[in-house]
């Protein structure tokens, strides 16, 4: 789904395609610098992470595999609490492991931070993360985020895997809504 089939629906765009994509690229590049010939997982939170992980991991110069949890947070609307339930699990056993965790955004860092923690306590060798997105509100939680792909303004974004009400996934570009889409 491209911005154009959007029509009213959507706001505006904070970042194209080709953003994502080169900047992707770049992470990929150090990321592997970081990992290479080490035992690394990366691990994505479903379901807003999948196309970062897609795309993230075709841009890896060699094989890396990948693991996925799912969790609920108890947030009410478009906040989230840190109260996080694990719906899925990984399964793989990380002892050992270098876990990347790939996330597409990390607004408050509270759902981020409970599932860092969580991993931590498996006995990794190392846990670290890496996000497309970050809102400003993430710099008030202490949660070190290693690579980050583009800092936002503090508006509610959709697309590239982030929804609405689970519409708009699909939708290439990261923007925000026009205000008739919430009423
Ligand atoms: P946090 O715990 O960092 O506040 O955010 C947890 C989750 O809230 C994110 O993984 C994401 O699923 C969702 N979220 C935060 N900000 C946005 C946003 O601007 N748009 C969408 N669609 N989801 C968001």
């Amino acid at each position: 789904m491209d911005a154009s089939h959007m029509g009213a629906d959507l706001e505006s765009v904070l970042i194209t395609e080709e953003e994502i994509d080169a900047k992707l690229a770049e992470l990929a590049q150090e990321i592997w610098a970081r990992y290479e010939g080490q035992d690394v997982l990366f691990v994505g939170v479903l379901k807003g992470a999948v196309m970062v992980m897609a795309d993230l991991m075709r841009h890896m110069p060699g094989s890396v595999p990948m693991d996925w949890m799912a969790v609920s947070s108890y947030g009410s609307g478009t906040k989230s609490s840190g109260v996080v339930r694990i719906l899925k699990d990984l399964d793989t056993d990380i002892s050992g492991k270098h876990i990347l965790i790939v996330e597409d955004i990390v607004d408050s860092g509270l759902t981020l931070s409970w599932i860092k923690a969580n991993l931590e306590s498996r006995s990794p060798a190392s846990v670290e993360i890496c996000t497309l997105l970050r809102k400003p509100d993430a710099a008030k939680v202490e949660v070190d985020v290693r690579w980050v792909g583009f800092d936002l303004p503090n508006e509610f974004v959709v697309g590239y895997g982030l929804d609405y009400a689970e519409a708009y996934r699909n939708l290439r570009v990261v923007g925000t809504l026009a205000p008739h889409v919430y009423s």
